[in-house]
């Protein structure tokens, strides 16, 4: 998708403070972190949101959650805990159309949310 903000991210076209990668997904900072951790861990590949998740990307989504847990962990959040979310859709203030997992932690978050 050549107009979407992710993909840039993931072509080296836009820079990102990455902090882990592999065949399938980046993981990077978010630019305007909500708490002390703030990470956001996307698949390489263009896939809108979880709404549009199919049975094909399954696993890639699974993937997602997994590389999320292990940034977090080396975060050094496995211990006090962190919370992991996928905004889907206007009310949740879903800004960027690539699927992406927040890693959020590292303070108390309020629940629910506001
Ligand atoms: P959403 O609201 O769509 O769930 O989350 C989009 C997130 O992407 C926001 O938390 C926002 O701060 C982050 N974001 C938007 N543009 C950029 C960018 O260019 N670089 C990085 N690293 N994060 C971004
Ligand atoms: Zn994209």
């Amino acid at each position: 998708m050549s107009d979407c903000l992710f993909c840039k991210i993931v072509a080296g076209e836009i820079p990102a403070e990455v902090v882990a990668e592999d065949d399938r997904v980046l993981a990077f900072k978010d630019i305007n972190p909500g708490a002390p951790v703030h990470l956001l861990v996307i698949p390489k590949r263009h896939v809108a949101n979880s709404s549009t998740v199919e049975e094909a990307d399954e696993a890639l989504v699974g993937h997602v959650v997994r590389v999320g847990c292990q940034v977090a962990s080396e975060a050094g959040l496995s211990e006090s805990g962190f919370r992991l979310v996928l905004n889907n859709g206007r009310d949740a203030g879903e800004a960027v159309n690539h699927l992406h997992l927040h890693v959020i932690g590292g303070r108390a978050l309020d629940w629910p949310p506001g």
